[in-house]
């Protein structure tokens, strides 16, 4: 079960306490990790938290930062999503769950915010009992400048 988000006044200062409530002790990486997600907007890979992390602390060590993440996770602190190529993106503290839609022809993403998602969340609901993860899924597809190109320029490329 998932556990509620951090309610302080500024929510980072009780990351330290809940992580070593996990059993993670609180390290010098780990300070440094939560220092970049801080700073952080929008959306970011793991290898770019790595990145981050290691231009601050060059002894940055990938599994640490992946399995800190996992725990900061369960504790409502990131959320994890799938890009196109199905590689993880966290979002910081999301104020709002969202999911994301995925252009395949220029691969621009946007957020699909809950009122959006609301229909296809109620029927999964109703008929199957199924209780969607707004903030993990991802739809591909074709944006409207993408599907708009598409459809006469395909004809013309087959017909020459
Ligand atoms: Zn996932
Ligand atoms: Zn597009
Ligand atoms: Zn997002």
């Amino acid at each position: 079960m998932r556990e509620t988000p951090p309610t302080a006044a500024d929510p980072w200062d009780e990351v330290p306490g809940r992580l070593r409530a996990r059993g993670l002790r609180w390290t010098p990486q780990r300070r440094t990790l939560l220092a970049v997600l801080a700073a952080t907007r929008g959306h970011v890979t793991g290898a770019e938290l790595v990145e981050r992390c290691r231009a601050m602390d060059p002894a940055t060590i990938p599994s640490t930062v992946y399995r800190t993440l996992d725990v900061l996770e369960e504790l409502g602190i990131v959320r994890h999503a799938h890009g196109l190529d199905g590689r993880e993106e966290f979002h910081v503290l999301p104020a709002a769950d969202h999911g994301h839609i995925w252009c395949s022809g220029c691969l621009g993403t946007w957020d699909v915010h809950a009122d959006e998602a609301a229909a296809l969340v109620a029927v999964l609901a109703q008929r199957r009992g199924f209780r969607v993860d707004l903030s993990h899924l991802s739809v591909v597809g074709l944006c409207e400048g993408c599907a708009g190109e598409g459809q006469p320029g395909r004809e013309a490329q087959r017909a020459g």
